[in-house]
């Protein structure tokens, strides 16, 4: 039974990560020497606030803010912020915590931090939102700023949500500068920034099918679980690498259309007007809506791409993946295998790609964003493209490289924690103890 205060999800990202990281300790006698396990589980601060703003109906409204700056040892906190009722403190410390490994793989100078809010925007007007963002960004201006804390997107924060708080914070501050990143175009945002997750997931995931297996995306069966950001870019990329992709979801339940999904009806009702994804079977001949979201793991496929939530693969699900074909698993949401569908993973074989390593295309591009803002200027959608695909391969090449130098040769879980964690480590020792 969970009491309130339980800090669950976060417990589960640190025993994954320091399982894995046996071995790396075991050949760096000075990590122990210098705490670093001890100082890396502790964020460096964490600032929770009251959020208080008013309904249309003039009604006082409260909810609880959070910013976790978890670790600044290679850059300043970078991470996304999440509006969505079941945030708590737990939950942003177990975001936080993968960002700092996540960070570190995409070789770019970016700290750990994560952010968010209860507030659930489902059913809210746009000025309600607005209003909610600007109570938000009021409190949480005074703990960022482009050299110290760039915050970003994450579930239910988008253009609209940035927006807003990038508009509040010039209002108070006085001052235009990246300290948001997931900006619009017309304000210092970059271009392919909305589609680098679910490409990055596909150019990851297309990369280690290569290395390890002289295999592709196509021909392959895929299943995605979701159908916000993350999840619509994947399906484009991996339809556009020559895959089939049967499935998609929101939290009510999920659409499998056996021709593929038509991405331009899944646009058409999560960009267009924020609908539910029970619409695609009222539009789509062919295709079968399920109530319940679970059930979408019960679909035959070659290829399963998580990119809802954490936990949405649990060990009957995974088993249920296994025993239909399924034979890789690339993670576009954060930690959403729980650790018995990784024992399922790890005892059938399956080519799994963890998020912090998989889904780090987002930050990757969110950091060429802050790279342009510093010079002023913005690089073209294929410019930054490019950089991503890059960087999502030298991110395969080194958990593969850091996995066999820990014995563990092709296995791109032990290698991205490695890969992750000696660098931000060197950082914390030669920095000092504090
Ligand atoms: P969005 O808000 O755009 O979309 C989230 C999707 O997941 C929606 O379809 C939503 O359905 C579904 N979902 C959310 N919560 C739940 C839940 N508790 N149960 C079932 N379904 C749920 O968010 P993103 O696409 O940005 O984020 C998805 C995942 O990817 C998250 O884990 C996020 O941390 C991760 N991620 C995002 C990055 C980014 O750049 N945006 C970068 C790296 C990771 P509904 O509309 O019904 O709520």
């Amino acid at each position: 039974e969970r009491r309130d205060g339980d800090q669950l999800e976060f417990l589960q990202a640190v025993r994954e990560v320091f399982e894995s990281l046996e071995p790396v300790v075991a050949k760096h006698p000075e990590y122990e020497r210098n705490g670093v396990l001890e100082r890396f589980v502790e964020p460096e601060r964490v600032v929770k606030f009251r959020v208080a703003w008013t309904d249309d109906e003039g009604r006082v409204q409260v909810n609880r803010g959070y910013r976790v700056q978890f670790n600044s040892a290679i850059g300043p906190y970078k991470g996304g912020l999440r509006f969505h009722p079941t945030v708590n403190e737990s939950v942003i410390k177990f975001l936080g915590f993968e960002q700092i490994l996540k960070n570190s793989l995409t070789g770019l100078p970016m700290g750990g931090g994560k952010g968010g809010s209860d507030f659930d925007p489902k059913g809210r007007s746009d000025g309600e939102v607005m209003r909610f963002c600007q109570a938000f960004m009021t409190e949480l201006q005074r703990h960022i700023g482009q050299f110290t804390d760039v915050p970003a997107g994450d579930i239910n924060v988008g253009a609209r949500e940035i927006g807003y708080l990038f508009g509040q914070y010039k209002r108070i501050r006085d001052e235009y500068s990246g300290v948001l990143t997931g900006k619009g175009l017309e304000f210092g945002g970059s271009l392919a920034r909305t589609e680098a997750t679910g490409y990055g997931l596909c150019y990851y995931t297309q990369e280690a099918l290569r290395v390890l297996r002289n295999d592709s995306f196509q021909g392959k069966t895929v299943v995605v679980s979701g159908s916000g950001n993350v999840a619509i870019f994947a399906i484009e990329k991996a339809q556009r690498l020559g895959a089939k992709v049967v499935t998609c979801s929101d939290s009510n339940g999920y659409v499998y259309d056996p021709k593929g999904i038509d991405l331009d009806v899944v646009k058409d009702i999560k960009l267009g007007h924020r609908g539910r994804i029970k619409e695609y079977a009222e539009r789509v001949p062919g295709s079968e809506y399920h109530e319940g979201c679970r059930d979408v793991w019960t679909v035959p496929c070659d290829i399963a791409l998580p990119c809802a939530t954490q936990n949405e693969i649990d060990g009957e699900s995974a088993r249920t993946l296994v025993d239909n074909g399924c034979t890789v698993v690339c993670e576009g949401a954060n930690m959403p295998s729980t650790p018995e569908a990784i024992a399922v993973y790890q005892g059938a074989k399956l080519l799994y790609g963890p998020a912090k390593a998989a889904n780090a295309g987002g930050v990757a591009v969110s950091g060429l964003e802050m790279s342009q803002n510093s010079y002023r200027l913005s690089w073209t959608f294929d410019e930054v493209d490019a950089k991503l695909k890059q960087i999502m391969e030298d991110i395969v090449a080194n958990s593969l490289d850091a996995a066999k130098e820990y014995g563990r040769e092709g296995d791109l879980m032990l290698g991205a924690n490695a890969a992750g964690f000696v660098k931000v480590a060197n950082a914390m020792v030669a920095q000092g103890i504090f």
